[in-house]
């Protein structure tokens, strides 16, 4: 039977994940009936090119609680979890992966921290993550990164595992905005975090969908999306270059003036260039910040687009 409004949502972002999906439906409700709140599961199919759409209509059929929403095409993780926001009606919603990397039993220990009411996420944080070394490191550096741009102090930023406030994922999709990197507008937002350890195994069916490449895409979008570090950099190399051509014209008009010695041209003109240079390099930084922020706004492209919602 479905219930009206559940009080807890599970979201579930699912690509290429049929193998996966019958065992963590089992799992998912396991946990959650012995945890005894109402719930139902938004299954995002993030355009899978399996057979994980025919999977997710079978458990449907069985049980309405699962529902589907599916997406036109592949949009990525993040938006697919956005997806799974928009349809969510549970006062307590919480995401989690698809390929049973997370375990469906954590799940109460999410909610409870969040009911003791200091916080309005709670995220997992994977004590033992069992990923390549290469994942581990990469994850290590990125969390540092943001943490230092995002001044917020989270050990596990890739987490799947979360557990939000209702209101929380109301401030999230009513945003408009382009750039919508979950722990940058968390920590925009003001949103008080906090973390538990949550168990982590190693996946047994499918692939992970982040191999070098989609890593490198997803982590230089998500540093564009909450900084404009790199067009600061630029600026940066600029004024770096104008301060040493400042130094060498100084230096050739102190020749000219005090000295009157013979006048290197050498020196005078790699003193232009490098002034001129450098003050093109400060305004091409700040404009490229200004185009760049027109340039996300204006398009006001959707995030995702739903294809159809199976209740
Ligand atoms: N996922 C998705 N769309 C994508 C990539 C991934 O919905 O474009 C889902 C995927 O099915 C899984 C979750 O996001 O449920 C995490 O992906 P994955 O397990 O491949 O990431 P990893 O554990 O390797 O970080
Ligand atoms: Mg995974």
């Amino acid at each position: 039977m479905a219930t009206e409004t559940p009080e807890i949502s599970i979201v579930v972002p699912v690509y290429n994940e049929a193998p996966n999906l019958e065992t963590l439906y089992a799992e998912l409700v396991q946990a959650m009936e012995g945890y005894g709140h109402s719930f139902e599961i938004v299954a995002v199919d993030d355009g899978s090119r399996d057979a994980s759409v025919d999977v997710l209509k079978q458990l449907h059929e069985q049980d309405l609680r699962l529902r589907i929403v599916r997406l036109a095409r592949n949009f990525g993780q993040n938006p697919a979890v956005y997806a799974g926001f928009e349809q969510a009606r549970g006062e307590i919603i919480v995401t989690i992966d698809a390929d049973l990397q997370n375990p469906p039993a954590d799940i109460p220990k999410l909610v409870e921290k969040l009911r003791e009411g200091k916080f309005d996420l709670v995220q997992g944080w994977r004590e033992n993550r069992e990923d390549s070394a290469f994942r581990r490191l990469a994850s290590r550096t990125i969390n540092r990164l943001v943490s230092r741009i995002t001044k917020v102090d989270i050990k596990d930023l890739g987490c799947g595992m979360k557990a939000y406030r209702r209101a929380v994922v109301e401030r999230l999709t009513t945003s408009t905005h382009r750039s919508r990197y979950l722990p940058a507008e968390t920590a925009w937002l003001g949103v008080k975090v906090g973390e538990v350890p949550v168990a982590h195994r190693s996946r047994t069916a499918g692939d992970s969908k982040y191999g070098l490449w989609a890593l490198l895409r997803v982590n230089f979008d998500m540093v564009a999306s909450i900084s404009t570090a790199p067009i600061h950099l630029i600026g940066l190399g600029g004024a770096l270059f104008a301060l040493i051509g400042f130094a060498m014209a100084a230096r050739v008009l102190y020749w000219r003036l005090f000295v009157m010695e013979q006048f290197n041209e050498l020196a005078t003109v790699s003193a232009i260039f490098f002034v001129l240079a450098g003050i093109q390099m400060i305004c091409t930084s700040i404009m490229c910040e200004y185009i760049s922020r027109i340039y996300n706004e204006v398009q006001r492209r959707p995030y995702f687009i739903v294809e159809e919602v199976i209740e």
